[in-house]
């Protein structure tokens, strides 16, 4: 990482230091609003992570709220799966849990308190006219006809909005600031809309919603959050924020307001985060709904077999920027790899299977084998390994006719089966099309794993497992969903989907360690990669003696960390 990286990533710890050396705050307040519009993805951890981590540090307090002002795409279940993803990346809100929509009494008063100061009115043009009034960048707005109403008129007509007499978007309430204001966002903004919508929580008691730039400052102000933290494209939104505190009472400077800081979004190369564009996918029925392994959002890597550590090591590498930039994915897969690295057994599984058959090893007998669960980490001790006369081991770890280099098993060459014996090839059977269907070889007792010998050296080490003593499993080896490079979008405006995105092997053979893992549970599987057991809601997709396995991440990357 670079030096610049390094130094930003403390900045808005830079600012609560000061504040608090200041006095402008005594105890830090921060809190993670989602709107209950969609599930969680790696970019909100990050949010939350930073705001539950700034309160942690500093003695503060952090709030868990729903930002619920908009009830047209806002669901419970929505509600459910924040709370649970929240929960799992360790967030503890403790007993403040808090809904916008329980403020939506306090947030009409503060809109009648503006009327009755004259800094908001009823306006009647449609939003198609409002869009015109507004102007550009480079040209002032005009002000609507309505924005000399009486303070009485505007109050009769507000609570009649609120009566429900008018139909949705008939009539709005805007707050009266500067319609020749540089920044359009203080262009006599909205702040109350019609809309005759069951909202999740309130029902139909309000047929009247807050807009977000008028909801969320009032938000803060009455939790008392001190640090406001949220994404760069509401830089331009600050000016409006302060104002509604201040202009609505609950502050009278901007030095006691919550303040708001901006950080970048955090992006992922090659992933899809915006909650829309999930939705979309789910919705289509590219993915297998929203804990879709191949997704980033916080179920789907749960169910892919993350871990909250591994995503708050990403977090915390990425550090806190203040421009937007995307990270590669590699990293993300590198803080998995690491975080399980010496925590997970490394057991034996197949997953292209090929019989290898020693013809010396007497027919019917099984001995027990000990093999570390760990090399890196003897504390996870060890385990016995059934051996017997076939095993099954990768196709690709047998060649007729090797090329140099190639130190697994071809006629003639000796290997190590990994915690057992060396083995001789000796030839190999071949089907009426000339494929191999089964690999011969003998093996010499006196090499035992384990026992010291030291007679010889072998070149290649590899994985088996015992035909009569294994687990028949289902493994899916994912990719990418998009590639950047390939294009993520077709012409016709569809999503370019990587083809190979899911890739189901339905005969793998799994060593009988395996056996009684639950959904969640992940092990390495030696040389190929970190696999978790696939459920989904929490209930594993196949059985016991027909396990689903996903993986998590290969052993292998090109991503360095300098
Ligand atoms: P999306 O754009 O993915 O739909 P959103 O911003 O609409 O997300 P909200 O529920 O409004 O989602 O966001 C809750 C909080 O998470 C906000 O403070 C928002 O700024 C933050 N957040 C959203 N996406 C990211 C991201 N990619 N990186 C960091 N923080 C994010
Ligand atoms: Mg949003």
């Amino acid at each position: 990482m670079d030096n610049e990286e390094v130094v930003s990533k403390n900045f808005i710890e830079q600012i609560i230091e000061k504040d608090l050396a200041e006095g402008h705050c005594k105890v830090v307040k921060t809190r993670f609003p989602p709107e209950p519009n969609g599930y969680l993805h790696i970019g909100h951890a990050k949010s939350i992570l930073l705001n539950y981590g700034l309160a942690v540090k500093y003695g503060g307090k952090f709030n868990m709220r729903f930002d619920d002002t908009n009830p047209t795409k806002e669901k419970e279940e929505f509600v459910e799966s924040i709370k649970k993803d929240i929960a799992w990346l360790g967030a503890d809100w403790e007993d403040r849990l808090f809904f916008a929509s329980d403020y939506f009494p306090q947030m009409y008063e503060a809109a009648v308190r503006l009327i009755k100061k004259g800094k908001a009115y009823v306006c009647d043009l449609s939003a198609d006219e409002i869009r015109e009034y507004r102007g550009t960048l480079t040209e002032p707005g005009k002000n609507s006809p309505y924005r000399e109403r009486s303070v009485e008129e505007n109050l009769r007509l507000f609570e009649e909005m609120k009566a429900g007499k008018y139909a949705d978007g008939e009539k709005v309430l805007r707050a009266k600031i500067d319609m020749a204001s540089p920044n359009i966002n203080m262009r006599d903004p909205v702040i109350y809309r019609v809309a005759h919508m069951t909202h999740h929580r309130t029902g139909d008691e309000w047929c009247i919603y807050p807009m977000y730039d008028f909801a969320h400052p009032i938000e803060d102000a009455i939790e008392g959050i001190t640090h406001s933290i949220c994404t760069l494209e509401f830089e331009d939104h600050r000016p409006l924020y302060d104002w509604v505190v201040i202009e609505c009472g609950y502050k009278n400077t901007p030095e006691e307001s919550p303040k708001q800081i901006e950080f970048a979004k955090l992006y992922l190369t090659n992933v899809i985060t915006g909650k829309r564009y999930i939705k979309k996918l789910v919705e289509e029925g590219i993915v297998d709904g929203w804990d879709d392994p191949r997704l980033v959002s916080l179920s789907a890597l749960r169910r892919r077999g993350y871990t909250p550590e591994s995503i708050k090591k990403f977090v915390d590498l990425v550090g806190v920027a203040k421009a937007n930039s995307s990270v590669d994915y590699a990293m993300l897969e590198y803080c998995i790899r690491d975080d399980l690295r010496l925590k997970k057994s490394r057991i034996m599984a197949v997953l292209d299977p090929i019989k290898l058959v020693i013809d010396n090893y007497p027919e019917g007998q099984v001995e027990y084998l000990e093999a570390p669960n760990n090399m890196e980490n003897p504390e996870l001790g060890s385990r016995q390994v059934a051996f017997e006369r076939e095993l099954y081991i990768e196709r690709e770890d047998f060649m007729e006719e090797p090329p140099k280099k190639y130190y697994r098993l071809f006629p003639g060459n000796e290997v190590r089966l990994m915690n057992a014996y060396f083995v001789k090839c000796t030839g190999c059977i071949k089907d009426e099309n000339g494929n191999v269907v089964e690999v011969h070889c003998t093996y010499d007792p006196e090499t035992k794993s384990g026992s010291g010998f030291e007679g010889r050296k072998v070149k290649g080490t590899i994985h088996w497992v015992p035909v009569h003593h294994c687990v028949k499993a289902t493994v899916k080896l994912y990719e990418n969903l998009v590639d950047e490079e390939k294009g993520v979008y077709n012409e016709d405006g569809t999503m370019n989907i990587n083809p190979n995105s899911l890739m189901v092997i339905d005969n793998c053979y799994i060593e009988e360690s395996v056996k009684g893992a639950k959904p969640l549970d992940s092990f390495q599987f030696v040389r190929n990669g970190f696999f978790c057991v696939d459920s989904k809601d929490g209930a594993p997709v196949s059985d016991d003696e027909h396990p689903v396995f996903n993986r998590i991440v290969s052993l292998k990357s090109s991503f360095k960390l300098n």
